[in-house]
Protein backbone atom coordinates (compact mmCIF):
# COMPACT_ATOMS: atom_id res chain seq x y z
CA UNK A 1 0.00 0.00 0.00
CA UNK A 2 2.35 2.59 0.69
CA UNK A 3 6.54 2.01 1.67
CA UNK A 4 7.79 1.41 5.12
CA UNK A 5 10.86 3.31 5.81
CA UNK A 6 13.95 1.85 6.12
CA UNK A 7 15.07 3.87 9.01
CA UNK A 8 14.32 4.87 12.44
CA UNK A 9 13.91 8.38 12.33
CA UNK A 10 10.79 10.48 12.39
CA UNK A 11 11.23 12.91 10.25
CA UNK A 12 8.92 16.51 10.93
CA UNK A 13 5.54 17.02 8.79
CA UNK A 14 6.57 14.17 7.27
CA UNK A 15 4.07 11.39 5.92
CA UNK A 16 6.29 8.88 5.77
CA UNK A 17 3.12 6.60 4.31
CA UNK A 18 3.55 8.73 0.94
CA UNK A 19 7.04 10.91 0.93
CA UNK A 20 10.47 8.52 1.13
CA UNK A 21 13.24 10.42 2.61
CA UNK A 22 15.80 10.12 -0.22
CA UNK A 23 18.10 12.92 0.40
CA UNK A 24 20.73 12.39 2.33
CA UNK A 25 22.75 15.91 3.02
CA UNK A 26 26.49 15.79 3.40
CA UNK A 27 27.61 19.18 4.05
CA UNK A 28 26.02 23.09 3.61
CA UNK A 29 27.81 26.14 1.92
CA UNK A 30 26.45 29.38 1.39
CA UNK A 31 22.99 29.53 -0.47
CA UNK A 32 23.33 25.61 -0.67
CA UNK A 33 22.51 22.23 0.39
CA UNK A 34 25.03 19.56 -1.22
CA UNK A 35 23.95 16.22 -1.28
CA UNK A 36 25.63 12.84 -1.16
CA UNK A 37 25.72 13.04 -5.21
CA UNK A 38 26.99 15.87 -5.29
CA UNK A 39 24.25 17.90 -6.08
CA UNK A 40 23.82 21.31 -5.04
CA UNK A 41 20.33 22.60 -3.65
CA UNK A 42 19.56 25.82 -3.32
CA UNK A 43 17.96 26.69 -0.18
CA UNK A 44 15.52 28.81 -0.78
CA UNK A 45 13.56 28.65 2.47
CA UNK A 46 16.78 28.88 4.54
CA UNK A 47 16.59 25.49 5.86
CA UNK A 48 13.05 26.46 7.51
CA UNK A 49 13.35 30.25 8.41
CA UNK A 50 16.65 29.56 10.22
CA UNK A 51 19.58 30.35 7.99
CA UNK A 52 20.08 34.36 7.49
CA UNK A 53 23.32 35.31 6.05
CA UNK A 54 24.05 31.71 4.21
CA UNK A 55 25.41 28.24 5.44
CA UNK A 56 28.36 28.31 7.62
CA UNK A 57 29.15 31.92 7.53
CA UNK A 58 32.85 31.31 8.87
CA UNK A 59 33.17 33.99 11.51
CA UNK A 60 30.09 32.51 13.71
CA UNK A 61 31.72 28.53 12.47
CA UNK A 62 35.06 29.80 13.81
CA UNK A 63 33.14 31.07 16.88
CA UNK A 64 31.40 28.06 17.61
CA UNK A 65 34.72 25.94 17.11
CA UNK A 66 36.50 28.45 19.69
CA UNK A 67 33.56 28.08 22.88
CA UNK A 68 34.10 24.34 22.37
CA UNK A 69 37.42 24.64 22.99
CA UNK A 70 36.61 25.67 26.64
CA UNK A 71 32.79 24.98 27.14
CA UNK A 72 30.19 22.93 27.10
CA UNK A 73 26.66 23.14 28.98
CA UNK A 74 27.20 24.85 32.31
CA UNK A 75 23.83 25.37 34.71
CA UNK A 76 22.73 28.87 34.43
CA UNK A 77 20.95 29.31 37.95
CA UNK A 78 23.61 30.93 40.03
CA UNK A 79 25.85 30.97 37.46
CA UNK A 80 26.71 32.66 34.36
CA UNK A 81 29.60 33.44 31.49
CA UNK A 82 30.70 36.12 29.47
CA UNK A 83 28.70 34.95 26.11
CA UNK A 84 25.58 35.39 27.68
CA UNK A 85 26.02 38.72 29.47
CA UNK A 86 27.30 40.11 26.04
CA UNK A 87 24.77 38.72 24.27
CA UNK A 88 22.44 39.98 26.46
CA UNK A 89 23.37 43.56 26.12
CA UNK A 90 23.79 43.47 22.20
CA UNK A 91 19.98 42.16 21.99
CA UNK A 92 18.50 44.88 24.09
CA UNK A 93 21.13 47.13 21.53
CA UNK A 94 19.39 46.31 18.65
CA UNK A 95 16.16 45.67 20.02
CA UNK A 96 13.22 48.14 20.13
CA UNK A 97 14.08 50.52 22.56
CA UNK A 98 12.53 50.31 26.45
CA UNK A 99 13.04 46.57 26.56
CA UNK A 100 15.55 45.40 29.91
CA UNK A 101 15.78 41.91 30.51
CA UNK A 102 16.95 38.98 28.22
CA UNK A 103 15.27 34.90 29.30
CA UNK A 104 16.75 32.60 27.31
CA UNK A 105 16.13 29.43 25.91
CA UNK A 106 16.29 27.17 23.07
CA UNK A 107 13.46 27.21 20.74
CA UNK A 108 10.81 28.98 19.44
CA UNK A 109 7.67 27.59 20.32
CA UNK A 110 9.80 27.96 24.11
CA UNK A 111 10.67 31.53 23.84
CA UNK A 112 6.84 32.23 23.34
CA UNK A 113 5.67 29.61 26.58
CA UNK A 114 8.01 31.43 27.80
CA UNK A 115 6.34 35.10 27.17
CA UNK A 116 3.25 33.66 27.65
CA UNK A 117 4.35 32.71 31.14
CA UNK A 118 6.06 36.13 31.80
CA UNK A 119 2.36 37.72 31.06
CA UNK A 120 0.27 35.93 33.51
CA UNK A 121 3.10 36.04 36.06
CA UNK A 122 2.80 39.64 35.77
CA UNK A 123 -0.75 40.17 36.03
CA UNK A 124 -0.65 37.44 39.36
CA UNK A 125 1.80 38.76 41.21
CA UNK A 126 0.22 42.26 40.17
CA UNK A 127 -2.89 41.00 42.19
CA UNK A 128 -4.88 41.81 38.73
CA UNK A 129 -4.97 38.31 37.54
CA UNK A 130 -5.80 38.08 33.82
CA UNK A 131 -5.01 35.02 31.89
CA UNK A 132 -6.86 35.56 28.62
CA UNK A 133 -4.72 36.03 25.51
CA UNK A 134 -5.72 37.19 21.87
CA UNK A 135 -4.03 36.16 18.65
CA UNK A 136 -4.84 36.53 15.39
CA UNK A 137 -6.44 33.85 12.85
CA UNK A 138 -3.58 32.33 10.72
CA UNK A 139 -1.24 32.85 13.52
CA UNK A 140 1.67 30.05 13.92
CA UNK A 141 3.67 30.11 17.41
CA UNK A 142 5.10 26.77 17.39
CA UNK A 143 4.29 23.35 18.78
CA UNK A 144 3.65 22.78 22.09
CA UNK A 145 0.59 22.40 23.71
CA UNK A 146 0.69 25.78 24.70
CA UNK A 147 1.83 27.33 21.67
CA UNK A 148 -0.94 25.31 19.48
CA UNK A 149 -3.52 26.86 21.99
CA UNK A 150 -2.50 30.08 20.56
CA UNK A 151 -2.08 29.14 17.00
CA UNK A 152 -4.30 28.65 14.03
CA UNK A 153 -6.77 25.66 14.84
CA UNK A 154 -6.96 23.01 12.02
CA UNK A 155 -6.13 19.02 11.30
CA UNK A 156 -2.52 19.68 12.26
CA UNK A 157 -3.34 19.75 16.08
CA UNK A 158 -7.35 17.95 15.96
CA UNK A 159 -5.87 14.84 17.49
CA UNK A 160 -4.83 17.55 20.47
CA UNK A 161 -7.49 19.76 20.82
CA UNK A 162 -8.95 18.36 24.29
CA UNK A 163 -5.32 19.47 25.85
CA UNK A 164 -5.59 23.18 24.00
CA UNK A 165 -6.65 25.95 26.22
CA UNK A 166 -9.18 28.74 25.02
CA UNK A 167 -8.23 31.85 23.37
CA UNK A 168 -9.68 34.59 21.93
CA UNK A 169 -9.31 35.36 17.86
CA UNK A 170 -9.65 38.46 15.61
CA UNK A 171 -9.56 38.10 12.47
CA UNK A 172 -6.76 38.80 10.00
CA UNK A 173 -6.53 42.35 8.91
CA UNK A 174 -7.54 41.60 5.42
CA UNK A 175 -6.72 44.72 2.58
CA UNK A 176 -9.67 46.81 3.32
CA UNK A 177 -10.59 45.54 6.63
CA UNK A 178 -8.01 46.29 8.62
CA UNK A 179 -10.75 48.42 11.23
CA UNK A 180 -12.77 45.34 11.79
CA UNK A 181 -9.61 43.97 13.31
CA UNK A 182 -8.68 46.68 15.42
CA UNK A 183 -12.57 47.38 16.85
CA UNK A 184 -12.69 43.27 17.48
CA UNK A 185 -9.57 43.48 19.50
CA UNK A 186 -10.89 47.05 21.22
CA UNK A 187 -13.97 45.15 21.74
CA UNK A 188 -12.27 42.17 23.77
CA UNK A 189 -9.98 44.45 25.94
CA UNK A 190 -13.21 45.96 26.93
CA UNK A 191 -14.77 43.36 27.53
CA UNK A 192 -12.64 40.64 29.16
CA UNK A 193 -9.77 41.25 31.05
CA UNK A 194 -7.16 40.69 28.45
CA UNK A 195 -3.67 39.41 29.59
CA UNK A 196 -1.99 40.11 26.23
CA UNK A 197 -1.96 40.25 22.38
CA UNK A 198 0.26 37.68 20.70
CA UNK A 199 0.82 38.61 16.98
CA UNK A 200 3.68 37.64 14.62
CA UNK A 201 4.54 40.97 13.53
CA UNK A 202 3.85 42.56 9.51
CA UNK A 203 3.98 38.42 8.09
CA UNK A 204 2.29 35.23 9.24
CA UNK A 205 4.51 32.84 8.40
CA UNK A 206 3.30 29.24 8.67
CA UNK A 207 -0.07 30.64 7.99
CA UNK A 208 0.34 31.01 4.58
CA UNK A 209 3.18 34.40 4.56
CA UNK A 210 -0.03 36.64 5.27
CA UNK A 211 1.13 40.16 5.30
CA UNK A 212 -0.38 43.00 6.71
CA UNK A 213 0.67 46.36 7.58
CA UNK A 214 2.97 48.19 9.97
CA UNK A 215 0.66 50.72 10.67
CA UNK A 216 -2.05 48.05 12.07
CA UNK A 217 0.41 46.82 14.25
CA UNK A 218 1.36 50.33 15.65
CA UNK A 219 -2.41 51.08 16.75
CA UNK A 220 -2.95 47.16 17.84
CA UNK A 221 0.18 48.52 19.90
CA UNK A 222 -2.08 52.00 21.07
CA UNK A 223 -5.15 49.71 22.10
CA UNK A 224 -3.01 47.19 24.41
CA UNK A 225 -1.43 50.20 26.14
CA UNK A 226 -4.89 51.97 27.00
CA UNK A 227 -6.51 48.28 28.15
CA UNK A 228 -2.81 47.55 30.18
CA UNK A 229 -3.11 44.72 27.74
CA UNK A 230 0.38 43.08 27.02
CA UNK A 231 1.96 43.17 23.64
CA UNK A 232 3.81 39.96 22.98
CA UNK A 233 5.88 39.98 19.33
CA UNK A 234 6.28 36.86 18.29
CA UNK A 235 9.63 38.05 16.38
CA UNK A 236 10.75 34.37 15.37
CA UNK A 237 10.81 33.98 11.74
CA UNK A 238 10.29 37.83 11.49
CA UNK A 239 13.45 38.73 12.92
CA UNK A 240 17.21 39.27 12.43
CA UNK A 241 16.58 41.02 8.77
CA UNK A 242 13.70 38.94 6.70
CA UNK A 243 11.22 42.21 6.74
CA UNK A 244 13.55 44.32 5.88
CA UNK A 245 14.53 46.05 9.15
CA UNK A 246 16.52 44.05 11.96
CA UNK A 247 13.24 43.28 13.80
CA UNK A 248 9.60 43.80 12.71
CA UNK A 249 8.51 45.54 15.12
CA UNK A 250 10.57 48.80 14.07
CA UNK A 251 8.71 49.46 10.85
CA UNK A 252 5.29 49.95 13.08
CA UNK A 253 8.06 52.33 15.76
CA UNK A 254 6.68 50.48 18.84
CA UNK A 255 8.29 48.66 21.69
CA UNK A 256 6.46 45.47 22.45
CA UNK A 257 5.94 44.42 25.96
CA UNK A 258 7.89 41.15 25.37
CA UNK A 259 9.54 40.31 21.93
CA UNK A 260 10.49 36.61 21.38
CA UNK A 261 13.66 35.89 19.45
CA UNK A 262 15.41 32.47 18.03
CA UNK A 263 15.81 31.05 14.22
CA UNK A 264 18.25 33.41 12.79
CA UNK A 265 19.93 34.61 16.52
CA UNK A 266 22.65 32.66 15.40
CA UNK A 267 22.46 32.88 11.85
CA UNK A 268 21.15 29.34 12.23
CA UNK A 269 23.88 27.40 12.51
CA UNK A 270 22.62 26.35 16.56
CA UNK A 271 19.12 26.28 18.62
CA UNK A 272 18.84 29.20 20.54
CA UNK A 273 16.14 31.42 21.85
CA UNK A 274 15.66 34.25 23.72
CA UNK A 275 12.31 36.65 25.30
CA UNK A 276 13.05 39.65 25.79
CA UNK A 277 10.43 41.81 28.18
CA UNK A 278 10.54 45.09 29.78
CA UNK A 279 11.42 46.00 33.34
CA UNK A 280 7.82 46.37 34.82
CA UNK A 281 7.84 42.22 33.77
CA UNK A 282 10.72 41.70 35.49
CA UNK A 283 10.19 43.66 38.68
CA UNK A 284 6.77 41.98 39.03
CA UNK A 285 8.72 38.84 39.76
CA UNK A 286 11.67 40.88 41.32
CA UNK A 287 10.84 40.06 45.74
CA UNK A 288 12.86 38.30 49.18
CA UNK A 289 9.90 35.77 47.91
CA UNK A 290 10.98 32.91 46.49
CA UNK A 291 7.27 32.27 45.63
CA UNK A 292 7.30 34.53 42.86
CA UNK A 293 10.24 34.07 41.28
CA UNK A 294 10.01 33.30 36.97
CA UNK A 295 9.82 29.18 37.42
CA UNK A 296 10.95 28.20 34.30
CA UNK A 297 14.57 26.79 33.03
CA UNK A 298 15.75 24.74 29.80
CA UNK A 299 18.29 22.36 30.51
CA UNK A 300 19.66 23.97 27.92
CA UNK A 301 19.24 27.67 28.74
CA UNK A 302 22.12 29.97 27.74
CA UNK A 303 24.21 27.13 26.13
CA UNK A 304 27.80 28.83 25.83
CA UNK A 305 28.47 27.64 22.37
CA UNK A 306 25.09 29.07 20.79
CA UNK A 307 25.63 32.15 23.06
CA UNK A 308 29.30 32.34 21.12
CA UNK A 309 27.48 32.15 17.50
CA UNK A 310 24.96 34.45 18.42
CA UNK A 311 27.63 37.09 19.72
CA UNK A 312 29.26 36.42 16.02
CA UNK A 313 25.70 36.89 14.63
CA UNK A 314 25.76 40.04 16.62
CA UNK A 315 28.73 41.08 15.56
CA UNK A 316 27.76 40.25 11.52
CA UNK A 317 25.42 42.91 11.94
CA UNK A 318 27.84 45.47 12.86
CA UNK A 319 30.99 44.94 10.96
CA UNK A 320 28.98 43.78 7.84
CA UNK A 321 26.69 45.28 5.38
CA UNK A 322 23.72 43.43 6.10
CA UNK A 323 21.19 45.93 6.41
CA UNK A 324 22.18 46.97 2.65
CA UNK A 325 22.37 43.35 1.74
CA UNK A 326 18.90 42.54 2.97
CA UNK A 327 18.08 46.05 0.92
CA UNK A 328 19.15 44.90 -2.14
CA UNK A 329 17.58 41.10 -1.90
CA UNK A 330 13.91 43.14 -1.32
CA UNK A 331 14.89 45.21 -4.35
CA UNK A 332 15.37 41.85 -6.78
CA UNK A 333 12.30 40.29 -5.69
CA UNK A 334 10.17 43.52 -6.09
CA UNK A 335 11.29 43.20 -9.86
CA UNK A 336 11.81 39.62 -10.42
CA UNK A 337 8.10 39.71 -8.48
CA UNK A 338 6.69 42.66 -10.97
CA UNK A 339 5.88 40.19 -14.01
CA UNK A 340 4.01 37.91 -11.86
CA UNK A 341 1.49 40.84 -10.61
CA UNK A 342 -0.06 41.13 -13.90
CA UNK A 343 0.12 37.06 -14.29
CA UNK A 344 -3.56 35.33 -14.38
CA UNK A 345 -2.29 32.56 -13.11
CA UNK A 346 -1.10 33.35 -9.95
CA UNK A 347 -3.00 35.93 -6.77
CA UNK A 348 -1.96 37.74 -4.05
CA UNK A 349 1.25 38.55 -4.97
CA UNK A 350 3.09 40.51 -2.36
CA UNK A 351 6.74 40.75 -0.53
CA UNK A 352 7.75 42.23 2.61
CA UNK A 353 11.78 42.68 2.93
CA UNK A 354 13.58 40.03 2.19
CA UNK A 355 10.20 37.63 1.92
CA UNK A 356 8.31 37.26 -1.34
CA UNK A 357 5.03 35.03 -1.89
CA UNK A 358 2.45 34.57 -4.49
CA UNK A 359 -0.09 32.17 -4.55
CA UNK A 360 -0.95 29.87 -7.61
CA UNK A 361 -4.49 30.51 -8.50
CA UNK A 362 -6.45 26.52 -8.18
CA UNK A 363 -9.61 25.40 -7.06
CA UNK A 364 -8.17 23.11 -5.14
CA UNK A 365 -6.24 25.10 -2.54
CA UNK A 366 -5.55 24.46 1.07
CA UNK A 367 -2.69 22.25 2.91
CA UNK A 368 -3.87 19.21 1.99
CA UNK A 369 -4.63 19.37 -1.62
CA UNK A 370 -2.19 17.69 -4.41
CA UNK A 371 -0.66 20.95 -5.31
CA UNK A 372 1.59 21.66 -2.32
CA UNK A 373 3.39 17.97 -2.62
CA UNK A 374 3.48 18.54 -6.29
CA UNK A 375 5.20 21.45 -6.38
CA UNK A 376 7.84 20.65 -3.51
CA UNK A 377 8.50 17.62 -6.22
CA UNK A 378 8.36 19.88 -9.14
CA UNK A 379 11.36 22.17 -7.33
CA UNK A 380 13.45 19.53 -5.84
CA UNK A 381 13.61 17.88 -9.61
CA UNK A 382 15.58 21.14 -10.31
CA UNK A 383 17.44 21.02 -7.20
CA UNK A 384 15.66 23.61 -5.26
CA UNK A 385 14.59 23.49 -1.51
CA UNK A 386 11.13 25.50 -1.75
CA UNK A 387 8.23 24.10 0.27
CA UNK A 388 5.18 25.91 -0.77
CA UNK A 389 2.88 26.39 2.13
CA UNK A 390 -0.82 24.80 0.13
CA UNK A 391 -0.59 27.00 -3.11
CA UNK A 392 1.35 29.55 -2.04
CA UNK A 393 5.08 29.89 -3.30
CA UNK A 394 7.09 31.80 -0.93
CA UNK A 395 10.91 32.75 -1.21
CA UNK A 396 12.97 33.60 2.08
CA UNK A 397 16.47 32.61 0.76
CA UNK A 398 19.96 33.43 2.92
CA UNK A 399 20.98 36.69 2.09
CA UNK A 400 23.85 36.04 0.37
CA UNK A 401 21.93 34.48 -3.06
CA UNK A 402 22.89 36.34 -6.13
CA UNK A 403 20.18 37.58 -8.60
CA UNK A 404 21.39 34.71 -10.72
CA UNK A 405 19.84 32.45 -8.29
CA UNK A 406 17.37 34.15 -7.50
CA UNK A 407 16.16 34.39 -11.28
CA UNK A 408 16.31 30.64 -11.10
CA UNK A 409 14.24 30.11 -8.99
CA UNK A 410 11.64 32.77 -10.36
CA UNK A 411 12.09 30.62 -13.60
CA UNK A 412 10.99 27.44 -11.99
CA UNK A 413 7.74 29.19 -10.04
CA UNK A 414 6.86 30.46 -13.72
CA UNK A 415 7.50 27.10 -15.75
CA UNK A 416 5.64 25.32 -12.56
CA UNK A 417 2.46 27.62 -12.66
CA UNK A 418 2.02 25.96 -16.38
CA UNK A 419 3.34 22.56 -15.50
CA UNK A 420 1.13 22.03 -12.48
CA UNK A 421 -1.10 24.96 -12.24
CA UNK A 422 -3.07 23.69 -15.19
CA UNK A 423 -2.95 20.01 -14.45
CA UNK A 424 -4.59 20.52 -11.34
CA UNK A 425 -6.78 23.40 -12.31
C1 LIG B 1 9.08 28.66 13.72
C2 LIG B 1 8.22 29.53 14.54
C3 LIG B 1 7.99 29.24 15.90
C4 LIG B 1 8.49 27.98 16.56
O1 LIG B 1 9.87 27.91 16.59
P1 LIG B 1 10.57 26.49 16.86
O2 LIG B 1 12.01 26.83 17.00
O3 LIG B 1 10.28 25.66 15.66
O4 LIG B 1 9.96 25.93 18.09
C5 LIG B 1 7.26 30.15 16.64
N1 LIG B 1 6.76 31.26 16.08
C6 LIG B 1 6.95 31.55 14.78
C7 LIG B 1 6.39 32.83 14.24
C8 LIG B 1 7.67 30.69 13.96
O5 LIG B 1 7.82 30.97 12.66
Amino acid sequence: MHSYPQSPVWHPFTQHGLDAITTRIVRTQGAYLIDEHGHSVLDAISSWWVITHGHRHPAIAEAIQVAAEIFDQIIFAEYTHEAAEELAKGLLQVAPPGLAHVFYSDSGSTSVEVALKMALGFFHHAGDPRSRIVVMEHSYHGDTIGTMSAGERGFFNAPYGALLFDVDTVRFPEKGQEQDTLDAFERLCRERRIAALLIEPLVLGAGGMKMYPARLLTELKQIAEHFHTLLIVDEVMTGWGRTGTLFACEQAGITPDILCTSKGITGGALPMAATLCSREIFEAHLSVDRSRMFFHSSSYTANPIACAAAVANLKIWQTEPVTQRIEKLGRLHRERLEPFRLDPRFTNVRQTGTIAALDLDVSTAGYFSDVGPKLRRFFKDRDLLIRPLGNVIYLMTPYCVTPNELDRAYAAIDEAADVIGKAIK
